[in-house]
Order: structure tokens, then C-alpha cells, then sequence
């Protein structure tokens, strides 16, 4: 059996240890009949399938699904210590934070990746057919390294096994594509993606350049996600994703009736489908979702670069549809799938209309789905238990988040209540447990602030008057802090204002009886967990109308975590809902933005009024006299666990196919 599944899934079982984790009944620990039935659906020509094409994935097996395997696991596979950086110091030299998981497959670098992977995991819930587009990165994003004496971040380089990574296996079938009038081959790897009964499956496919046969040079074009050393490199990438990734779904036979490209970077994939059919039927089939708003954000690149990397007959196709339209030197990747996909959406309602605003030629065509989170990824033990025990006034959830919305019923049930704070108490005392080195405590206000370091989302805003900051601790009680986030190492603004923040840090290092401020090395989805399930306060401060939709909310208020946010992305549809707190800039209605003033001083003042005030509405009505019964931040917590019952993928991807797929 495991041989005859093993050529259905067209897995190159030459290295015998790959068939040590399938038996005829599981795969690496899990059922393998969904396997086989999302094989033979994606196979059939009658039945309908989509493909999802995105440069990240992140697919978080370390707290969600993780599969399990017989083989050893290598330890650079394990994630294991990190640092931290506090106003505690002398702690920081004594104390990592000891981690014991599975590396998350280290294909991301942040929230579009885990958008995708949310997307995936409830695309496998609806049981809809559709197979996987993505790049193995063999050294994946970057490992973040605190470099203590500068007060900086390092980056390295980040050494993982694909080799031993459970759940991934290579491919037999490779495929090569034609690279400045060479040829590079690709090695294919899958790796499954469950439902969350178990009960469906669907492949991920990654395009991998690091093979023997392939020249020095071209071998390390899959090594570092958005690796931006030069742009024959960022074209090579978008090529392998594009048209390596259409040549990967002929050569496993799939059958697709519908394309999607997550963000513009495999635009190229409708130039190599053009080979062979009419451009006006393609734009029928292809879809494209954009994710920035940010003027810079699109890919850019010099036509005669371009024509040096790929086929004459693809560059045609570039030359036609793609053209900057102020810049005919320059191919604009955002153009090329505006003029190539008949369906163009925004990833939030807001930023749909900024699209709009930015491509009035396109307004039509424009429209806007909200972006979610998988549930059951971002749900910690104890709210899903709470829920669970509450299932016949919410409904089952567990096959259907949308039924969260019914939490709003419970808000007037006292046991409710009560139980909805123990069990965030419960997580609050993981993290404190978590951070126990740095005396973080379950009764102190806490608030956390993470995500990518970009200067749009004005990662040092709470640390900009610091005097201020420790001025509320004294007054209103203390507080916890806890920021995480990467600069991308080619980003030097970004980096210079880690830089800050981990100076200011070291200035309250003398106040710890008042303000506890951690900055937690490396983060990525394993923390990202942690942290919007337990803290009291999630901090989200972009300069309005830059952020498309953020999520790193939505993963925290189906934990019941109160949000603190400018008025931004998804925030925006949910601002009348009694979820927190709302401060900050307001841009005019047909405002598109510039990033040359980030409004830092006047947005803190504000950030500072409003997280008193939560600070305070904490300190008197949960650890004060007043019972939690009758506290209004139970309300907001109550809220946010109801919103979530929109704010998910769940409800994302019914959308994507009731208006795009039609699976
Ligand atoms: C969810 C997530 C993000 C996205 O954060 P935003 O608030 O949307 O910017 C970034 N990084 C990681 C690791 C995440 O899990």
C-alpha cells in the first residue's frame, strides 16, 4: 500500500525513510484517505479544483496539527532558546527562554504568509479542491540574533533540514523553466494541509532551484525568502513561483479550472498559461488578491531586466499588459495581473477603496474581502474549552466559527463572565510562567505590541516618550510590556528604529517596579500564539490608510483580547463594535497617503491618553473593588469574541468562492 499511495502522490521514495511515516492507514500520524481523495479530486477533469499561488506560507505546525514522525528529527528543525531583551539586564545575560517545538516550516516572514496558510487550512474545512503554489526557502526568512552591546538586530542566516521536516516529502516529477537563456531546474516537495476534523486534505506544493544539476548560482535562488540583493535575483524568484509553479501543476497531471495569485509576485504564471491559450479566456479564470497599499509595496522592475531573464514570448505578454503607465520602461507586476485577472480584490473594505483611489481606471473591477484568521490555529486551549462547555447557546463552532457571533448572547450571563476572565487568566499565567525570569505576573496589566518591524506601523510609538510611559505605571498601576517583530535586514530605517527601541528599553532599566518591558528575539507564529492569546491589551498602531487589513488582531480577539488600535485596515468595519479602544490619525475620505510624515508625536499623545485610560478601567474594575461581573471590559472582551465570528478565514473563503472560485 504505502508504495502504491506513494505513486499516487508521485512521492520519490528512492530514500526508503519516507515510507517510514506512511503505513496503509496514516500519514505521518494522520488519516491518508483525504490524501487520496483530494489526489483523485485534483486529478479528475469533471470535478472543479482552484490554484493558490504565494511567495510565503506559514503554516504554524508548532501549535496547530503538528505532524508526527519515526524519524529522527534534525535539531536544527527544533526550535530551541531565545533571547530576550529587557530593562531587566542582568536577567537577559542568565535567562533564554527555553522552547522546546518543532521548527515552524520556515517559509514566511509574516502576516501575508499566515494569511495564506489561514487560508489553506480553511480552504481543507469547506472541503474544497485546490492545490498549493509556493517556494521551499532552504535558509527561509532570517533568524533574528540581539546583538546586546550595540543594541541592534543581527540577522542570520537560518540553517533547516527539509530533508527530515515531518509532513514534507520531494516529489518525483521536476520541471525546469528557461532563466536568462539557461536551464533551471526544480525539484518539487508537498506537504499536506488538514482540515480540522481530519477529514480532508490539500497538497502544498514548493518549487525548490537547490538541486546538483542546476549551475553554482542558481542553486542558492530558493534560499532566502525575499532576499533583495539584486533584481535578477527578485525576477529569478518570480519566475520560479509563476511559471515554475504552472509547469509544476502539468507535470502532476491536476486538473484547474481556476488560478489565484496572492499578491502580484506570480503575475508571471498568466504569461506562461498564455503560450498556449487566448489571453481573453485566461483573464476569466485568473484571480488576484492585492495586500499593500503602499505605493512602494508593488513589484517594479526595468523592462530590459526583465527581457534578460525570461522567454521572449513571456516578456511579450509583460510588454503588453504590464507597463507602468507613467514609467514605459518599467514593468509593474500590481498592472500586469490588474489587466490580466478579470477578479481583483482588497484584503479589507478600507482597502479596497485606497486600491481604488490608487487605480481609478480599474474602480469596476475593484472589490473588497476582508481578510480573516483560522480559528482553530489561533484559539488557546482554554477559551476553545470555555466555548466548548457553552456549545448550546453558541452552536458548533468547532464546524462553523461563523456561530461565534452568538457569544454576544452570553454577555448578560454572569457564569459567563466569570469563566470567560478565569480562562484568560489561565493564559495570562502561561505567559507569566513563560516569562517567569522577567517577573511578569497575571495580575499586572499587560500589553504586547508585535508584528513585522515596518516603518508604517510605527513599531516605536508606545517608547516614544518614555517619561510619559512610566509617569502612567506610577499612577495607575504597573505595567507589562512585551514587543517582538523583525526589520527585513535590508530595511536600514527599520532597523535603525530596533535599534531605538532597545535604547529606550535600557533607559527604564533602573524602574522595573513599574514598568516590566520585554522585547522577545525572533518572532514568528509560535509566539505570535502565545502572545495575542494572553495578553490583557493587543497595540496596533499603523498610520492610517497604510495598513490593507493587519491580523495580527483577529488572531487575539477570538481570545477575548481587548484591542488598542488607530483607526485602520480591518479595525475599520469592526469600529462600532465596542472592542477596545480607537485613537490616532483619521485620514480624509479620498486621502491615499504619504509616508513621509508618520504623525509620530501627535499619534503618541493619543496612544498615551487612551492607554491610561485602559490601564486604569483594568486596575479598578478587575483587580480593584468592583466585581468582574459588572466590568465593561468583560464587554469588550465579550465582543471581540463574537466579532471573531466574521474576522476569520472560515468566512473569507466562502466569499472567495461564492465570487472567485465557484468550487
Ligand atoms: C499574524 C502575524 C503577523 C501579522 O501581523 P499584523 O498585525 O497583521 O501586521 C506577523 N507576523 C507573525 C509571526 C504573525 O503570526
Amino acid at each position: 500500500m504505502p508504495k502504491k499511495f506513494a505513486e499516487l502522490i508521485r512521492l520519490d521514495y528512492s530514500n526508503e525513510k519516507y515510507l517510514n511515516d506512511i503505513s496503509a492507514s496514516e500519514y505521518y500520524g494522520f488519516p491518508l484517505q483525504p490524501i487520496i481523495d483530494a489526489e483523485q479530486v485534483l486529478l479528475s477533469m469533471d470535478k472543479k479544483s482552484a490554484a493558490y499561488f504565494s511567495m510565503e506560507y506559514g503554516l504554524a505546525p508548532s501549535v496547530y496539527h503538528t505532524f508526527k514522525t519515526a524519524n529522527p528529527i534534525n535539531k536544527n528543525n527544533v526550535l530551541s532558546e531565545h533571547e530576550v531583551f529587557s530593562n531587566m539586564k542582568d536577567m537577559d545575560y542568565y535567562h533564554v527562554l527555553p522552547v522546546k517545538k518543532i521548527l515552524d516550516l520556515p517559509i514566511y516572514s509574516g502576516g501575508l504568509g499566515v494569511l495564506a496558510g489561514d487560508t489553506l487550512k480553511s480552504t481543507a474545512d469547506l472541503q474544497l479542491s485546490l492545490a498549493a503554489i509556493g517556494i521551499l526557502w532552504n535558509k527561509g526568512y532570517f533568524h533574528q540574533k540581539f546583538w546586546f552591546k550595540a543594541g541592534g538586530q543581527v540577522p542570520e542566516a537560518l540553517a533547516w533540514d527539509p530533508n527530515s521536516y515531518p509532513g514534507l516529502v520531494p516529489l518525483k516529477p521536476k520541471v525546469n523553466i528557461t532563466l536568462s537563456g539557461q536551464k533551471l531546474y526544480l525539484r518539487l516537495w508537498k506537504y499536506y494541509v488538514y482540515s480540522n476534523n481530519l477529514k480532508h486534505a490539500l497538497p502544498l506544493i514548493l518549487l525548490d532551484a537547490n538541486l546538483p544539476e542546476n549551475p553554482e548560482f542558481f542553486r542558492d535562488l530558493t534560499d532566502q525568502l525575499y532576499k533583495s540583493t539584486n533584481n535578477w535575483i527578485k525576477i529569478a524568484q518570480r519566475m520560479i513561483l509563476g511559471i515554475g509553479g504552472i509547469k509544476a501543476l502539468e507535470a502532476l497531471g491536476y486538473s484547474i479550472n481556476q488560478y489565484h495569485l496572492n499578491e502580484g509576485h506570480a503575475a508571471l504564471a498568466i504569461t506562461e498559461k498564455a503560450k498556449k491559450e487566448p489571453i481573453e479566456e485566461l483573464k476569466k479564470i485568473f484571480a488576484f488578491t492585492c495586500h499593500t497599499p503602499v505605493e512602494a509595496g508593488h513589484d517594479r522592475f526595468d523592462l530590459q531586466e526583465l527581457e534578460a531573464a525570461l522567454e521572449k514570448e513571456n516578456t511579450e505578454i509583460v510588454k503588453k499588459f504590464g507597463r507602468d503607465e507613467r514609467h514605459p520602461h518599467i514593468a509593474n507586476f500590481t498592472m500586469l495581473a490588474l489587466n490580466t485577472c478579470e477578479k481583483v480584490n482588497g484584503v479589507a473594505q478600507k482597502h479596497g477603496e485606497v486600491m481604488r483611489l490608487q487605480f481609478p481606471k480599474y474602480q469596476e473591477q475593484i472589490k473588497s474581502i476582508t481578510n480573516g484568521v483560522h480559528t482553530f490555529t489561533w484559539i488557546s486551549q482554554p477559551i476553545r474549552e470555555l466555548l466548548h462547555k457553552y456549545k448550546p447557546q453558541i452552536g458548533d463552532f468547532e464546524n462553523d466559527p461563523t456561530l461565534l457571533k452568538n457569544v454576544q448572547n452570553l454577555k448578560s450571563n454572569i457564569k459567563f463572565r466569570e469563566d470567560l476572565w478565569s480562562a484568560h487568566l489561565q493564559n495570562k499565567k502561561g505567559l507569566s510562567e513563560f516569562l517567569k525570569f522577567w517577573f511578569f505576573h497575571e495580575k499586572v496589566f499587560t500589553l504586547a505590541w508585535a508584528r513585522r518591524l515596518a516603518l508604517y506601523k510605527r513599531p516605536g510609538m508606545l517608547l516614544q516618550d518614555v517619561n510619559r510611559l512610566l509617569d502612567i505605571a506610577q499612577k495607575v498601576g504597573p505595567l507589562q510590556i512585551i514587543i517582538a517583530g523583525k526589520a527585513h535586514p535590508a530595511d536600514t530605517p527599520a532597523s535603525l528604529h530596533m535599534d531605538e527601541i532597545l535604547e529606550k528599553i535600557t533607559t527604564l532599566s533602573g524602574e522595573r517596579k513599574f514598568i516590566r518591558i520585554c522585547f522577545l528575539e525572533n518572532y514568528d507564529t509560535y509566539f505570535a500564539k502565545i502572545l495575542t492569546s494572553s495578553v490583557d491589551v493587543w497595540l496596533n498602531n499603523p498610520l492610517p490608510p497604510f495598513e490593507a487589513s493587519g491580523t495580527s488582531g483577529m488572531k487575539a480577539i477570538v481570545n477575548g483580547v481587548v484591542q488598542f488600535s488607530t483607526l485602520d485596515g480591518w479595525v475599520v468595519e469592526a469600529a462600532d463594535k465596542n472592542i477596545g479602544k480607537i485613537f490616532g490619525y483619521v485620514p480624509k475620505p479620498n486621502e491615499i497617503g504619504g509616508e513621509n510624515n508618520l504623525r509620530l508625536e501627535e499619534d503618541a499623545q493619543e496612544l498615551y491618553k487612551g492607554l491610561e485610560e485602559l490601564a486604569l478601567q483594568y486596575y479598578l474594575t478587575l483587580v480593584g473593588k468592583q466585581t468582574i461581573t459588572e466590568s465593561q471590559w468583560i464587554d469588550m472582551m465579550v465582543n471581540c469574541i463574537s466579532e471573531s465570528g466574521y474576522f476569520n478565514t472560515h468566512r473569507m473563503v466562502a466569499e472567495y468562492n461564492t465570487n472567485i472560485w465557484g468550487l
